[in-house]
């Protein structure tokens, strides 16, 4: 409540033309220009053969109906969402200027956790749990006079639950995550301008965002006590090899005590002739063998952080010619200057997507 979704909403209609959707069972639409639908299957039967087209809905509410439009290649879930203070102020402001009672805050919260959390019971009966499970398209038909079984009780309150109101659920699918603690609609707007926030990359990555992202991905293996890296080599937009950073084949690893620098907490870029692990990069290069990079003018290397000096030097002899990261290391200038003279293209490139819209500093 007063998070900000129709101001939202309102600026994609106002500024870049999109048409607002609804889902209203008596075909109530306030404002000229806006569509009325009974429910979110007929509003994704509209808007399917019209991709092309710009929507915005704020109607869907249920983590199974956001679904239903989530895993389309056309839609990006925006999830916005505020401080529950500046929310409540937000609310009170918004009754007062319609000559309503402010509620307390004790009975906003109360009204905020259910929009948040609240489940309605399970359903009971034979005949409820089939028209659920219908239209859940989950498998199951009882007999009128059957006794559920325990489990497909719980996995019918389960999908029960996600049909439900839940809003929690709901921001946490979003493609993209706007804090909204703007004191004004301008400040509002003027950071939705300023994120881009209609760039088609939200929705399918460049190639750049594409292996950066997978980059970041392969990270989440790392087991350096240092920092979780990530590396892609690419050749003609596929892909020859991955790394991640952490110890050789065979040695305990690193987040398990193998390499006592890492564990000494040494400082970023100090003593790493005495570390025992290996960078994402150096790994990447080694799957890759000099076979597979050799003499390839179109070998571009991934990396979710700038290479350091060590595994620079490496990118050279090798002979790959672009490299791009995402996040600064300690030592950017030098790997940049090395990167200069041995005429690589460097491009820094952060993906749109894998970043959370913060509203303020
Ligand atoms: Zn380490
Ligand atoms: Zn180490
Ligand atoms: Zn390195």
């Amino acid at each position: 409540m007063a998070d900000g979704k129709e101001e939202v909403a309102s600026y994609l209609v106002r500024t870049m033309g999109f048409t607002r959707l609804h889902i209203s069972n008596n075909n109530t639409v306030t404002l000229q220009g806006d569509l009325a639908f009974q429910s979110t299957k007929r509003i994704l039967e509209y808007v399917t053969p019209r991709w092309r087209t710009n929507f915005v809905t704020t109607d869907v509410t249920s983590p199974v109906n956001l679904y239903l439009l989530w895993k389309r290649p056309f839609v990006l879930v925006v999830g916005i969402d505020a401080p529950t203070g500046t929310r409540y102020n937000r609310h009170c402001a918004k009754r007062i200027a319609h000559h309503e009672e402010p509620i307390t805050l004790e009975n906003f919260v109360e009204l905020d956790d259910r929009t948040m959390y609240a489940c309605e019971d399970p359903p009971r009966g034979a005949q409820a749990i089939n028209d659920l499970a219908k239209e859940l398209d989950i498998g199951v038909c009882l007999a009128a006079d059957a006794e559920p079984q325990p489990l497909l009780s719980s996995i019918i309150r389960n999908a029960s639950a996600a049909h439900e109101l839940n809003l929690k659920r709901v921001l946490a699918s979003a493609n993209v995550s706007i804090a909204n603690t703007f004191d004004t609609l301008a400040d509002l707007y003027a950071h939705l301008e300023h994120i881009d926030l209609t760039n088609p990359e939200r929705i399918r990555p460049s190639w750049d965002t594409y292996f950066m992202l997978l980059s970041e991905l392969a990270s989440h293996r790392a087991n350096c006590m240092k920092r979780k890296v990530g590396c892609i080599l690419v050749k003609d937009n596929q892909i020859i090899a991955t790394g991640y950073n952490g110890t050789p084949k065979g040695i305990t690893n690193c987040n398990e005590g193998g390499c006592p620098r890492c564990n000494d907490g040494t400082p970023c870029g100090v003593s790493l002739d005495h570390c025992l692990c290996i960078h994402a990069e150096e790994n990447a290069l080694l799957e890759a063998g000099r076979g597979r990079v050799r003499n390839a003018i179109d070998v571009v290397l991934y990396c979710n952080t700038c290479p350091c000096l060590g595994c620079a030097k490496k990118i050279v002899q090798v002979g790959v010619k672009v490299v791009v990261y995402s996040k600064g290391y300690g030592m950017d200038e030098l790997t940049l200057k090395l990167f200069k003279e041995a005429k690589i293209v460097v491009r820094q490139h952060t993906p749109p997507t894998i970043s959370m819209e913060i509203g303020s500093p």
